[in-house]
C-alpha cells in the first residue's frame, strides 16, 4: 500500500510529489496521458504573478504570495528557466486608474512586497514601447515569468530521484473508501492507498465525484494565445497587463524565458478537452493587445496555442480534506493564480496530511538540487570540454534554438522518459524556435526511437494518438 496517491501530473501533482519526497513517505503519482504536465500547465501564460489580483484573506491570495516567494528558489535548485522582470498594470484614463488603486490596496493588504502606482510618464520610461496614452500603471517588482512545464518536470525528476514514483498512461477509473484506507481502480490495475490526493486539473471534479459527494462542477474556460518569435521579444522587458475586468486579468503582453514574446489570452466558455484555437479568438487577442503595445507585428507569429481554465462555482482554490471521506483531499479549481500557488499549496497540503495521520520523517539524504547541461548557454571552453566528454554534444539538432543531440539524449535517460517529440521539446526546447521543430522533428523522432528502442511509428507528436508516420518503407530514407 502507499502512502500518498496522487492523481494528474500538472503542477500541481508535481509540487507535491517533491514536497512529500523529502520525508520517508511512500508517494506515487498517476498521470493518463503519457507525459506529466501536458494538461493546463503546458499552456497559460508561464507568469509568477505577484499577488495583488486575488481578493485578501482568501486562499489564492495567500498562496500566490507565498509562492511567489518560494518559486525563485526552486527553480534555482532545480536548474529551471525563470526571470523575475516584474509586472505593469496600465490604466488608460481615470476609471481604469481607480481600477488599479483597488488593486494597489489589495497589494498591500494580501503582503505583496514592493508594489508602487506610477504616473503614465513614469511607466512609459520602463517601457518605452507601451501605448502613449497610458495614464497610470502599478508596478509589482516580484512578478516574473518561468517555464512552468520545466518546473513541473523538474520537481516530479527530483521526487523520483528521492525515492517517489510516477506512473504515466495510468488513468484512475474508481476509488472505494474501505476502512481505514482507499482502492483505486485504474486503467492498469489496482492500487490500495493509505491517503489520496485529487490534482486532476479540468477533470478533478469527475474525480471528486468517485468517491466524495459531488461538490462542485468544472467549467472550462478557453485561453487562446500568440507566441511572436524572438524578434520580437525585445518588445517588452516587463509582464503588461490591462486592468482586469469581469473577465479575469486580461490580455497581456509579456516576454517568455526563452526569449519570445507571449500575448493573450482570451476568456471562452469551452468543453472538457478542447484546445483548438479560433481565428475569433485570435483576432480578440489582436485588438486588444495593441491596446497595451500598439507597434506588435502579429506577422512574426510562430504558434497559436490554448489552454483551459478549470473554473467552478468558487471564486477561490478548492484545497484541503474531505468532511464526509477522511484521507481524500482535493487541490481543485486550479485557474490562475494556480501555476504561481502550487508550490505554498503543497506545503499547506502536507501540514493537513500530517493532521490527518500522515507520519512525516525527513529523510538524511534527500537531494533538493538537479543541473542540466544547456550547451547554447556554455562559454567556448565549456562547449570545448562538453564535447570531449560526449561527442553528440558537438553535433546540432535544433538550429533554432542551439540544441544537441547530447542534450536530447540526457534528457531520454533522466527519471521520467518522455516518448513523444514534444516530451523533449518541454525539456529541452527544441522546436520552441521559428521552424516550430519543421527542421529538428524528424530527427528528434529518430533520436526517440534509437534510444527508447521503439518503432519510429510509434514516436507521436504529443500524446497517445498523435502520430505522424505509419510505418517505414523497407530500406526507409527515414530510418535512422
Ligand atoms: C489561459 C490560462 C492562463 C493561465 N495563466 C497563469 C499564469 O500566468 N500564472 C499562474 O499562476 N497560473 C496561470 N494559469 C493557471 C495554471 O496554469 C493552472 O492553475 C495550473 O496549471 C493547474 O495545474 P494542475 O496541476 O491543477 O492541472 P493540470 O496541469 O491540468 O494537470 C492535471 C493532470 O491530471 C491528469 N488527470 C486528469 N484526470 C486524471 C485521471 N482520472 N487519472 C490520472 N490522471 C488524470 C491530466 O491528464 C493532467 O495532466 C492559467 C491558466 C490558463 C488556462
Amino acid at each position: 500500500m502507499v502512502s500518498v496517491l496522487i492523481i494528474g501530473g500538472g503542477i500541481c501533482g508535481c509540487s507535491l510529489l517533491y514536497e512529500l519526497s523529502r520525508y520517508q513517505v511512500s508517494a506515487l503519482l498517476l498521470e493518463k496521458e503519457n507525459d506529466i504536465c501536458v494538461g493546463t500547465t503546458k499552456a497559460n501564460s508561464a507568469i509568477i504573478h505577484a499577488g495583488y489580483d486575488p481578493l485578501p484573506n482568501t486562499k489564492m491570495a495567500k498562496y500566490n504570495v507565498e509562492g511567489n516567494a518560494m518559486i525563485e528558489k526552486l527553480c534555482k535548485k532545480l536548474d529551471v528557466p525563470y526571470k523575475q522582470v516584474g509586472s505593469l498594470v496600465i490604466a488608460l484614463g481615470e476609471l481604469q486608474e481607480q481600477n488599479l488603486h483597488k488593486l494597489y490596496n489589495q497589494g498591500l493588504k494580501n503582503g505583496v512586497p514592493d508594489i508602487q502606482l506610477l504616473s503614465g510618464e513614469e511607466a512609459l520610461i520602463l517601457e518605452p514601447n507601451l501605448n502613449p496614452d497610458v495614464t497610470a500603471a502599478l508596478y509589482a517588482p516580484s512578478a516574473a515569468i518561468v517555464s512552468p512545464w520545466n518546473l513541473g518536470i523538474a520537481m516530479a525528476e527530483t521526487a523520483v530521484k528521492n525515492g517517489e514514483k510516477v506512473e504515466l498512461n495510468t488513468k484512475v477509473l474508481s476509488i472505494e473508501k474501505s476502512d481505514n484506507h482507499f482502492i483505486v481502480q485504474t486503467n492498469k490495475g489496482t492500487i490500495e492507498a493509505q491517503f489520496v490526493v485529487n490534482a486532476a486539473g479540468i477533470f478533478a471534479d469527475e474525480v471528486n465525484d468517485m468517491v466524495d459527494e459531488h461538490k462542485f462542477t468544472i467549467t472550462p474556460s478557453k485561453g487562446e494565445y500568440y507566441l511572436l518569435d524572438k524578434n520580437q521579444g525585445g518588445l517588452v522587458s516587463h509582464i503588461i497587463f490591462q486592468c482586469p475586468d469581469h473577465n479575469g486579468k486580461g490580455v497581456l503582453v509579456a516576454p517568455t524565458v526563452d526569449g519570445n514574446l507571449i500575448v493573450g489570452p482570451n476568456a471562452v466558455p469551452s468543453q472538457n478537452d478542447d484546445v483548438s484555437t479560433t481565428s475569433l479568438g485570435q483576432e480578440f487577442v489582436k485588438r486588444m493587445a495593441v491596446k497595451s503595445v500598439p507597434s506588435i507585428n502579429f506577422r512574426e507569429s510562430i504558434r497559436n496555442f490554448a489552454g483551459l481554465r478549470a473554473l467552478t462555482e468558487e471564486e477561490d482554490f478548492i484545497v484541503g480534506e474531505s468532511k464526509t471521506q477522511k484521507g481524500f483531499f482535493n487541490i481543485a479549481g486550479m485557474k490562475s493564480p494556480g501555476l504561481s500557488s502550487a508550490p505554498a499549496i503543497s506545503l499547506d497540503v502536507i501540514e493537513m496530511l500530517q493532521k490527518s495521520g500522515l507520519e512525516l520523517i525527513e529523510k538524511d539524504d534527500f537531494i533538493d538540487t538537479r543541473e542540466i547541461l544547456r550547451f547554447k548557454h556554455l562559454n567556448d571552453e565549456e562547449r570545448t570540454s562538453a564535447i570531449k566528454q560526449n561527442p553528440l554534444y558537438g553535433a546540432i539538432v535544433c538550429r533554432c534554438e542551439t540544441i544537441t543531440e547530447g542534450e536530447i539524449v540526457d534528457a531520454l535517460h533522466r527519471e521520467i522518459v518522455p516518448s513523444s517529440i514534444d516530451g523533449i521539446k518541454r525539456r529541452c526546447s527544441s522546436g520552441m524556435g521559428r521552424c516550430q521543430g519543421g527542421f529538428c522533428g524528424a530527427r528528434v523522432q529518430q533520436i526517440i526511437a534509437r534510444e527508447l528502442n521503439i518503432p519510429l511509428a510509434e514516436v507521436p507528436l504529443d500524446r497517445k494518438g498523435m502520430g505522424i508516420i505509419t510505418g517505414v518503407t523497407k530500406g526507409g530514407v527515414l530510418d535512422v
